[in-house]
Formats: C-alpha cells, structure tokens, sequence
C-alpha cells in the first residue's frame, strides 16, 4: 500500500508525539473521547433538526475495549463519521495549525509546553501507539475507509469493511520502556481512572467491558469462599456535563481540566466563573478569564465568542454576540435550555433571550474582575497586563459608551507608588488642594521619568499617572473625567500649579534671545517664552491645545 507523506508541520509534530517525554501520557485519551463526542454531537444535532433521520438516545455512544494480548485499544464512536477526503483533510494534517508555530524550538524539544496546554488532539495517541488505524464510516456514505499510519512515514488510506456509520480507532499501544509502563491503557481500571478524570462530563456512555467478580454459590458454607469471573458492559463516565454540577462539588483542577479539553486555551486559566440562572431564563454557563493572551490576540484574524449549547446540545463555536468587544478575551459556554435548536445566526443576533443572557454575563465578568482587583491584586495585575490594553480600547471605542462599566477596571503606572494603581486609588489619595488627576505620557517610564514636565508636578508632591500604551490618552480623552476630577497632561499649557507672578519680567529681560530662537526654529514651535516650571531641565516643550505632544505623534503616525 503506498504512503502519502504528511506535510512538514504536521510531521514534527509526530516527531515530537513519538520522542516525547511527557508525563501525562493519558491525556491522549481525554483527546480521542473529545473527537468523539464531537462527532456524535454533530450526528445528534442532524437528527434533531432532519426530519428524515431518526435515532435513539440510545444510539449514542463511545466504547472503548482494551485487549492486553494484542496490545490494542480500541475507541468507536456512533458519530457522524469521515469519508475518505474527510480523512485525507483532517487526520493528515495537523488541526491547529499555526499553533507550532507559537512556540520556539527549546519549547518545542520534549514536547512538556505543548502537549500539555495546547492538547494536540488526534496526533497525541502517538504517544502511546506505535501504529494507529482509523476505520470510518461517514453519514449518508456507502463506503468505510481504513487510514494507517506508523508514523512519521506517511498514512495510507484504503476502502474497507463497516457496517454502521461512526469510527473506529484503534492504537496499538507501545512496549513498555525502561522508564515508562503503558499497561495503563491496556488495563480496565487503569482506563476508567483516565476516562473519570478527564471525560466524566462527556454527555454520550463510554462503555467499556469491565471484569466482575462474585462469590461462587456454595453448598458447605464451611469451606473457603470462591469467585467467579464474568464480563459485564458499564457505563464509566457520569455524564453530568460539569456545567450542570454543582459548583460546591467541583474543584479547581475540574474546571482547568474543562478548560484544556475544551482547547479554550493554551494556559491555565486565571479565574473561572460559574453561572447557574434558574430565573424566568435559564441557563448554565462556565466562563473564563485566561491568564495570558494567546498569540493572535490583538489581531483582526482573533474572533472572540462563547460555545452556545441548547439543552446540552452544541450549536454553534463561537458565538460572538454574547460578549462584548471589551471582553473579548473570556473564554467558555453557555447552555440555555430556552434557546430553539434551529435557531439562525441571524436569528440568534435578534434574540431576547441571548440579549439578556449576554447582559447578565457582561455584569458576571465586571463584577468578577472588580473582586479580583479588590481581593487579589497580584492576579488582577496579570490579568490586566495581559488584557488591560483591550479595556482601554473599549473606553476609547464607542465613544466612550461603556465608560461606566469599564473605568473602574483600569489601572496606570504611578509615579508615587511605582507600580500600576486604580484611578480610584488616585482620586482617594488626591490632597485637597489638587484639582486634577495629572498623567504624563511617553515611551516608557523611564523617559516619563526624565520629562521635564513630570518634574514640577511631582515637586508639588501630586500623583501622576504614566502613559505609556498610544492608547491610553485615546482612552482618557473619552472618560474626560473620572469622579469628577478631569484628567490634565503635564504637558499642558495651564496646569493649574505655576505661581500667580507672571513671567512678564524675565520676559523682557530675554526677549532678543527668544526671538532669535523662534526665528531659529520657527518650523517647529509656536512660541518660545520663559516658564516657571523649570527646575533642574533647562528647556521643555508644551503643547498649547487639548492635544498632549504624545497624542500629536499618534495621530501624525495614524494610517489616514
Ligand atoms: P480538533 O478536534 O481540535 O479539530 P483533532 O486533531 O482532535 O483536532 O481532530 C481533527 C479532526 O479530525 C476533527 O476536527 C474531526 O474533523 C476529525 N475527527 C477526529 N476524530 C474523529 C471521530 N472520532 N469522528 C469523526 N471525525 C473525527
Ligand atoms: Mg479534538
């Protein structure tokens, strides 16, 4: 049979599959029981929306047979199958791709980054397997395929025999090494132990046949107990999708084990919020706020957006409509028994019931991150250096319609306290006498620093607040002001501290210096004049209108 050669990324990433070293082996089942769940979720919903079809609760379900002898493990699902193409597109060629191309190559070495915080769906069963075969029939297909592959040599694909539609895959697990045992995943207590950890909200039966035994029926109750053996099918996994559980039930490492087998992303997540409404609407919802942003965060490719699930059943990836753009970066799912199966994308934009149901995850989000700033700074500070600049984008963005629920979110260097500070932080540490809430923009803060400007404000002993981010003056100009107190730059004209006596004396006394100097420079500034605000610079530029000297360079650099 002739090999088709996998493309080049998808063949390191077997590399990296077959050497790996990683610990967590098992999480190639917690992959293979993912696929196919998703695969019967997509076959369900066709039934539950095609008339034509109709199958059973009972049809549905993933079974998993282990036989030591022949060192396979074998997992079939009744789910809407792969025909050839399907197999040919999918199974040879790495899912998410672009995401190797994230790591560098240290990360890339053994395997530990990826493995263990992307999941690498099907391609992780080379971890465990020597040979791995795939048989599957697709729905509405006569034909069933064979695709096989040892590795890193390619994967042929052949017709073959199967009378349902669904998949079989079936992994012929390695010899045991020096160091590692695989007999794990040969062995039915070993596997449910697997399937319970990482599987147990699966919604579908994973059966598998597990070994009982019983006492023999004696006839001399003197003699030595005796056992029988026999085979008996169960169900391993509860079933309870975890969104339904009860959150005094569930442990932190649950909702981190949802939040890798959902692939939400490639960290732990920072925080998870989870939402059971029994209200006029109800829903369950999980929701998570990730610790750092994934790679194509601030760019047009990212698409924010929850899982939607009607009743438990999954309708649609990511739907955009129950986030706001500011909060963009939350990851999770929302099920709502009140949602129609067959509603349209363009149906569901329109929806009362999503309207409020995204409401009420806006005000979650909100008053969550407020807790977390209150409570736990040091993860607040992560969480904002990762996504603070996508809450002052949602500041500067509709004109600052969702000030009121995102000013109170956003944090600045401060000049006093060297680290980032709330603006209600500064406003409750404001001296009487001041009236503004002063910034400095620049670079850094290092050069903020070094302003001459900065210098005369923080002699007085004010606060101020570091820009450093282009956005954060767009932001601030949208706020105006916050508690009352507007936002003044250091570098504007009337900073509200210089002493009353005016200049008019030194002035006089320099007035053919100035004028030779502005004659100098006649391009580049308006005015040269003497100022008070000088200590230990001997020049510094102002900027006479709204606009700082930082926000001009923005806008002079802005695509027009
Ligand atoms: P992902 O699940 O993230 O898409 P995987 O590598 O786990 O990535 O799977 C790749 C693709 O192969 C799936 O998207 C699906 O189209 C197909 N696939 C894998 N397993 C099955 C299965 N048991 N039944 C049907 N399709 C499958
Ligand atoms: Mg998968």
């Amino acid at each position: 049979m002739a090999k088709t050669a996998f493309k080049a990324e998808s063949k390191r990433l077997l590399e990296i599959m077959i050497n790996s070293i990683y610990s967590h082996k098992e999480v190639f089942l917690r992959e293979l029981m993912s696929n196919a769940s998703d695969a019967i979720d997509k076959i369900y919903y066709q039934a539950l929306t095609d008339d034509s079809l109709t199958f059973n609760r009972d049809d549905y379900y993933i079974k998993v047979i282990p036989d030591k002898e022949n060192r396979t493990l074998q997992i079939s699902d009744t789910g809407i199958g792969m025909t050839k193409d399907e197999m040919e597109d999918n199974l040879g060629v790495i899912a998410k791709s672009g995401s190797l191309a994230f790591k560098n190559e240290t990360e890339l070495e053994d395997g530990h980054d990826i493995i263990g915080q992307f999941g690498v769906g099907f391609y992780s069963s080379f971890m465990v397997a020597d040979q791995v075969t795939v048989i599957s029939k697709a729905l509405g297909s006569d034909e069933a395929y064979k695709w096989e592959s040892e590795g890193t040599d390619g994967y042929s694909i052949e017709p073959y025999e199967k009378e349902s539609v669904g998949t079989d895959i079936i992994l012929k697990i390695k010899d045991n090494g020096e160091e590692v045992s695989y007999d794990d995943f040969l062995d039915e207590q070993g596997l449910k132990t697997i399937i319970k950890k990482y599987s147990d909200f699966i919604r579908y039966p994973i059966r598998m046949d597990v070994t009982v035994q019983q006492p023999k029926e004696q006839e001399d109750e003197e003699e030595e107990v005796e056992y029988e053996e026999y085979q008996e099918e169960q169900t391993v996994n509860s079933m309870v999708p975890i969104w339904r559980k009860n959150k005094n039930e569930l442990t932190d490492e649950d909702y981190e084990n949802f939040y890798a087998e959902k692939r939400y992303g490639f960290d732990k997540p920072l925080k998870h919020i989870h939402i059971n409404v029994d209200g006029s609407i109800r829903y369950d919802a999980i929701l998570f706020i990730p610790e750092s942003a994934p790679p194509d965060y601030y760019t047009a490719d990212f698409e924010k957006g929850l899982e939607l699930y009607s009743n438990g059943v999954l309708i649609m990836n990511k739907s955009a409509d129950l986030l706001p753009d500011y909060f963009g970066f939350v990851k999770g799912m929302v099920d709502s028994e009140d949602l129609s199966l067959n509603i349209s994308r363009e149906m569901l934009q329109h929806d009362r019931q999503l309207k409020t149901i995204a409401k009420n995850i806006k005000n979650k989000i909100k008053s969550n991150l407020k807790t977390m700033q209150k409570n736990d700074r040091e993860a607040y500070e992560k969480f904002f250096n990762a996504f603070g600049r996508q809450l002052k984008f949602g500041v500067y963005n509709d004109f600052g319609m969702n000030k009121e629920d995102l000013q109170d979110l956003l944090m600045f260097y401060s000049s006093t306290e060297k680290k980032l500070v709330t603006l209600d932080d500064y406003v409750s540490r404001m001296p009487e006498d001041q009236t503004y809430i002063y910034y400095a923009a620049g670079e850094t803060i290092d050069k903020i620093d070094k302003l001459p400007q900065t210098e005369l404000v923080a002699d007085k002993g004010y606060e101020i607040l570091y820009f450093t981010e282009e956005v954060d003056e767009f932001a601030i100009m949208m706020l105006m002001n916050y508690q009352e107190k507007e936002f003044k730059s250091v570098s504007s004209g009337d900073l509200d501290i210089e002493d009353e006596d005016d200049n008019t004396e030194a002035e006089e006394e320099n007035k053919e210096v100035f004028a030779a100097m502005k004659e100098a420079i006649s391009d580049k500034v308006k005015d040269v004049k003497a100022s008070k605000r000088l200590k230990s610079h001997p020049v510094c530029l102002t900027s006479g209108g709204e606009v700082s000297i930082e926000m001009e360079k923005t806008l002079r650099n802005m695509p027009t």
